[in-house]
């Protein structure tokens, strides 16, 4: 069902509308509120490239009236998504794009489909006591951190854009606001799976549970069609992608900050730039999230998050595995049983290439070189990103830079020692290791000058991290530490 579409100044985007055709349970037909007056402040021209749309043209009024949703396509259905979630924990049966929408769906240059959805654009019925609204500074970052990762190759959503409205926003202190103009292979998260099984509950069946599971197939993991039990096929393949996706986050040092199941995607990709930051000194323990004073989504428990999100999915798709529950129950366990040993494999061989060593190691020899790094890691507030880089320097004779990083100098050397003994790859070390990563004093700074109107310091930090592998001359501060009086780092959630 695919039209091509004109906007007034004949901006041709063929939205679709699937999600709202197929779901109408879960979609909401909404409108934007109008920009006071729309500039724009960043947008990705490669995946404004791939997705078709001409960035000349999103430059337009037009183009911006597209990336704010106020000049909607003709034929388009933009719709609030419903969605449940648990957060921190709690469960909260009603959750829902409260200031975000989905425009629609475009196929992309290679065929294929990806959501077009707004963050930012105007209260919806879904907000409850929320504004609707989002400032410019958070959605910069998420900008900024979103690209970062995936030139680091980490499945993640995009930004497209991020469009200044002229709107005053209310947080501690006014603040300007924006829209986020959002790319993903889809928005379908494990809080969709839980909002359309608690439909089911009321209404006595699980034809929208079901419905949203063939819709999940057919986007994300069509193999699953032609399994003996194609939602159990489709359950295995969400543990499957979120076990590798964590275990990227844990070998680039990311916290997300806030893995409530309402911002864990069924397609494996990143979602909900909120909270999150990456590690300087190494440590499990490291949480940035303000609101997060239990540490329940420290940068170590992630995987185990992980692994406890996909149980509220397994709970939620229960009907679909097997009409007896006892049946269904076991069916889940099997499956989500796979987690750990898929997330150990993901996060083992990431940590191999980290460290420049072959495949086919015996792993009597890895596990062990592994763990130790990790204590010396850890036990000398070692900076995540830049030690990697120091090893690759001391596989090629330059001890100084790591010996310098760590305080257990005699472990050190004795865990270099062995590991040396492997004859690590250095350049293939510096093909996995970023150099560049959007280190949290340097965000803050860039968010505060585009905050004031300055975007310079974005488009800088943009431009480090967006080649994070390619070390380059004159961006050395984008590879340091924070200073020493910046301090703990804090994130917070009032975006
Ligand atoms: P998030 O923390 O961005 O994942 O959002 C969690 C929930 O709160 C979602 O249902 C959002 O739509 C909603 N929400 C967050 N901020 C706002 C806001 N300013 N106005 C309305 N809803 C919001
Ligand atoms: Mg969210």
């Amino acid at each position: 069902m695919t039209e091509t579409i004109s906007t007034p100044a004949a901006l041709p985007v063929a939205l679709q509308h699937r999600f709202a055709d197929e779901l109408p349970e879960l979609a909401l037909p909404w409108r934007a509120e109008d920009a006071v007056e729309a500039r724009l402040l960043a947008l990705s021209e490669d995946l404004a490239t791939g997705l078709g749309l001409d960035p000349v043209a999103l430059r337009t009024e037009s183009g911006l009236g597209l990336l704010t949703g106020t000049v909607v396509p003709a034929g388009a259905t933009p719709v609030a998504q419903g969605y449940a979630g648990h957060q921190f924990g709690g469960y909260s049966p009603r959750l829902g794009d409260g200031r975000a929408l989905l425009l629609g769906e475009l196929t992309d240059t290679d065929g294929r489909l990806r959501d077009l959805h707004l963050k930012g654009s105007g209260r919806t019925p879904f907000a409850r006591g929320g504004d609707g609204r989002a400032a410019v500074g958070p959605m910069l970052r998420e900008h900024v951190v979103s690209e970062a990762m995936h030139a680091l190759g980490i499945p993640t959503t995009r930004s497209l854009a991020v469009v200044a409205t002229g709107r005053a926003v209310q947080r501690e202190t006014v603040l300007p606001g924006a829209v986020l103009a959002r790319v993903a292979s889809s928005h379908l998260r494990v809080g969709s799976f839980q909002y359309a099984r608690a439909l089911g509950a009321q209404a006595g069946d699980d034809q929208v549970l079901r419905r949203l599971a063939d819709h999940a197939i057919a986007r994300h993991h069509p193999d699953a069609a032609d399994a003996d039990a194609p939602y159990v096929a489709l359950y295995d393949a969400v543990v499957a992608a979120q076990a590798e996706l964590v275990a990227s986050w844990m070998l680039v040092g990311f916290v997300h900050g806030v893995m409530n199941t309402d911002n864990m995607t069924i397609s494996g990709e990143t979602i909900d730039y909120g909270p999150c930051a990456f590690l300087e000194a190494h440590d499990p323990a490291t949480v940035f999230s303000s609101i997060d004073t239990g540490g329940r989504y420290a940068y170590g428990n992630q995987p185990a998050v992980a692994s406890w999100n996909l149980a509220r999915l397994a709970e939620a798709m229960l009907p679909l595995f097997d009409a007896d529950e006892e049946a269904a129950i076991a069916i889940a366990q099997e499956s989500l049983g796979r987690f750990a040993g898929l997330y150990a494999d993901a996060w083992t061989a990431g940590m191999r290439a980290k460290l420049g060593l072959p495949e086919g190691l015996d792993d009597q020899v890895l596990r062990p070189l592994l763990e130790e790094l990790e204590e010396l890691m850890t036990g000398g507030h070692v900076d995540h990103t830049s030690f990697f880089r120091s090893l690759a320097r001391l596989a090629r004779g330059d001890a100084e830079p790591a010996r310098g990083a760590v305080l257990d100098l005699v472990a050190f050397d004795a865990w270099a020692e062995r590991w040396l003994a492997l004859e690590p790859d250095a350049d293939a070390m510096d093909r996995v290791n970023p150099v560049y990563v959007p280190r949290n004093h340097l965000v803050e700074e860039a968010l505060d000058a585009a905050t004031g109107g300055d975007l310079a310091p974005v488009e800088r930090l943009l431009e480090a991290v967006r080649r994070p592998y390619d070390e380059r001359p004159g961006l050395e501060r984008y590879a340091a530490q924070a200073p020493e009086d910046f301090g703990r780092y804090v994130t917070y959630c009032g975006t």
